[in-house]
């Protein structure tokens, strides 16, 4: 299958599909074309989230195919499936915390959907037509609003 134009300034296809957990399992993490154009929308609004930190945006998680999405343990409605939600930290901006609260306060200006702040390790962040602006924390303790 072939991938339309990312139409990115900061982020690369490569970024996006990169899954350790395709690779060791041979799993196809190829999105269909109606998921690549949200990734677009998703890229895009990446970017502007990536020019107001003014440091690198190190992804750890973008898009997962449902196989791939079960493998690493997500349930199959997970905004990552849709290529609307992307996992990732920026350590020359600061903790995941820091990152985190820089951009709970600028929830609407962004059109963020979810944030969460995730076993403080990673921020998790997803867009959507109709964003919810919902900031939780995830960790060993359960959910909550952040
Ligand atoms: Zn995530």
């Amino acid at each position: 299958m072939s991938l339309i134009d990312l139409g990115s300034k900061y982020f690369t296809w490569a970024e996006v599909l990169a899954s350790q957990t395709a690779a060791r399992r041979g799993l196809d993490n190829t999105p269909e074309d109606e998921t690549q154009a949200t990734i677009v929308q998703t890229a895009k609004h990446m970017d502007a989230v990536r020019a107001l930190l003014g440091t690198p945006v190190l992804v750890s998680s973008w898009f997962r195919a449902l196989k791939v999405n079960t493998a690493v343990g997500s349930r199959p409605t997970s905004q990552h499936v849709k290529g609307e939600a992307l996992d990732f930290t920026s350590p020359k901006f600061g903790s995941v915390e820091a990152v985190f609260a820089f951009l709970k306060a600028r929830m609407v200006d962004f059109g963020i959907d979810q944030l969460i702040l995730e076993y403080g390790a990673w921020v998790h962040i997803s867009f959507t037509a109709t964003p919810r602006h919902m900031a939780l924390t995830i960790d060993n303790k359960g959910t909550r609003a952040a």
